[in-house]
Order: structure tokens, then sequence, then C-alpha cells
């Protein structure tokens, strides 16, 4: 898959109504609709399958952390694709961090305090479900600051990122790209999915209303902050299955990049672990052998090592 027609060139003008929503890999081109998604989830279990062991050597390794940012407009996906590109991953390693309207404690700070606090540790992959980019986005269409004021941002955020990168951070961006035609699909399926209406605002229609000033949003923060070692990748995200298997390939990209590897084991290890740690009192030919039968004794049988009940 060529990853690259859905990176952002730093400095591009991006213009998201030229982009497609819908996208699919053409080798599919010839399948049914179901039979073409059924062999988009396997390719995306296959993905992650892999990101999971990468993502274990990251872990073992703890020398890189990797960022992720998701960024969308409402209903645009974020919260299926950490399920799943993410879900399947072991639980240790990988966070996510959800950036909502800022507290009490988070306003009376800059607006970088409280993203820079949750960036990620050694060995952490960590998913900013929206992120800083919130502060060019909603605060923008909104008004919340002057307009001097967030402009000044974008410099800002390329400044933060560069530093994150520098002292050894990968980043990685991700715009789900959806159609005003799917996003009014999404919500008319949340009102009327007894499962799904509790996601459902009433502010999600007011800001249906602003597509136009998100879609400008976008595209300036598109244009002013990818940048070649923090890079956005607009996502088709029309197709869900298609989305997953856009972000789920970058990623696995991103990490072979980088290469994990499991620590070195110490000098000397012992082959077995009876003949090495002899527990006290006991010589070594007492402690059942690979050969003896596997049962574990019960709780509260008497064993050699625990003779009492
Ligand atoms: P989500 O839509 O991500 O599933 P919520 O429904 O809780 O989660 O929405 C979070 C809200 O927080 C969004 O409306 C978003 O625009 C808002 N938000 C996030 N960051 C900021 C910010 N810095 N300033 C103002 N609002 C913000």
């Amino acid at each position: 898959m060529n990853i690259e027609r859905f990176r952002v060139e730093p400095s591009a003008s991006v213009d998201l109504a030229e982009i497609p929503t819908l996208w699919r890999p053409s080798s599919l081109d010839d399948l049914a609709d179901e039979d073409a998604r059924r062999q988009l989830r396997k390719r995306v279990a296959k993905r992650t399958n892999e990101l999971d062991s990468l993502q274990e050597r990251l872990h073992a390794e703890g020398r890189h952390r990797v960022l992720v940012v998701l960024q969308a407009i409402d209903t645009g996906g974020k919260d299926g694709t950490i399920r799943n590109v993410f879900g399947p991953l072991d639980a240790q390693g990988v966070r996510v961090a959800s950036f909502k309207v800022p507290t009490e404690p988070e306003r009376a700070h800059d607006y970088l305090w409280r993203v820079h606090a949750q960036a990620p540790g050694s060995g952490e992959i960590t998913v900013f479900n929206r992120s800083h980019y919130e502060d060019v986005l909603v605060v923008r269409v909104h008004e919340l600051v002057e307009e001097r004021r967030w402009k000044r941002r974008y410099r800002h955020i390329r400044d933060f990122e560069r530093l994150l990168c520098d002292e050894g951070t990968t980043i990685v961006k991700f715009f789900l790209h959806i159609s005003a035609d799917e996003q009014a699909r999404r919500l008319q399926d949340r009102l009327d999915s007894p499962d799904k209406r509790w996601k459902f605002a009433l502010g999600d229609l007011e800001e249906r209303k602003r597509w136009n000033d998100y879609r400008a949003a976008f595209e300036d923060m598109l244009r002013e902050t990818s940048t070649r070692r923090a890079p956005w990748y607009v996502v088709p995200a029309d197709d869900k299955a298609a989305r997953d298997l856009i972000v789920s390939e970058v990623l696995v990209r991103t990490l072979r990049r980088l290469n994990p590897q499991f620590p070195e084991p110490e000098d000397a290890l012992p082959t077995t672990i009876d003949a090495a740690t002899p527990i006290d009192g006991t010589a070594d030919a007492q402690i059942p052998q690979p050969s003896s039968p596997l049962i574990a004794p019960s709780r509260n049988e008497p064993t050699r090592s625990n003779p009492v009940p």
C-alpha cells in the first residue's frame, strides 16, 4: 500500500474537498462489498498482529516513545479507530489520553501544559484522542480566543512537537476525513440506535452547522503543522475498515522503522530454574522435575516446601 499518498507534505495547501473521503485498495475492486469488507478486516487483523509484536518489543526495550494524534470532525471515528487498531494490543505500554473542554486548573495554565503532561514515556505508545490541536480548531471556530492568539499557536505547536522529537519521541498524526453525508448518516444512526443514543448531544447539531468553519480550520492546521518529523496523514474515513487499514499500516511502518529489540539477557543465565534456586532446606533432588506430573497440589495440601497447611 502506498501510504505516502495520504501524507501531507510540509507547507502544502490542503483542499479537503479535493481529497476523497472513501478509499479502497485497488486489489479489492472486483469484489462485492461484503467480500471486500471481509478482506479489509483480515488485512487489519494482520497489521494489528504485527503491531502487537512490535509494541511488545518497544515496551520491553523501553527506549522509544511514540505519540499518535487523532483528530476528526464529530463522528469522524476516533473512538472506533482506537478500539479496532489499539484495542487488540497489550494494554501495558499503550495509553489513551482524551482531551475534553479544559478544566479550571487547565485553563489557569497555558494550553500546552495539560498536553505535555500526557506525552508518552519511554517504551510507551500514547494515543491522543483530540489534542493540543483543539486549541486551533474548536477554539478558533468558537472564537474562544482572539485570532491573533490562535494564529501564533501553529508556531508554538511546531516548536513543541519538535522539542518532543528532539528528545526522542516519534510523532504520527491522523486526520480522519469523512464527508458531510457520512456525518449525517452517523448522527442519524446515533439517534436511531438505543445503544448509541447516549452519544448524541444536541450540541452535535450546532457543530454540524459550522461544518465549513471547521473545514477551514482543519485545512490550515494541516498546512501549518505537517512537518517532516511530525507528519499529518489525511485518512479517508467514510469506510471504517479502510480507515483502520490505513492507520494500522502507517503505524506498522513507523514502528518497523524504529526497529525495537528485546533487551539482551543478562550474562550467564542458568538453563533451569530448579537447579539454580534450591528452596531453603530442600535438596535439588527433592524438587519435582519436569517429568513429574504437572498437577499442582491444591492450596491446603502440604508440600515439601510448605509442610504445614
Ligand atoms: P469526544 O467528542 O472526543 O468523544 P466529548 O463528547 O467529551 O468527546 O467532547 C469533548 C469536547 O471537548 C469537544 O467538544 C471538544 O471540542 C472539546 N474540547 C477539547 N479540547 C478543547 C479546548 N482546548 N478548548 C475547548 N474545548 C475543547
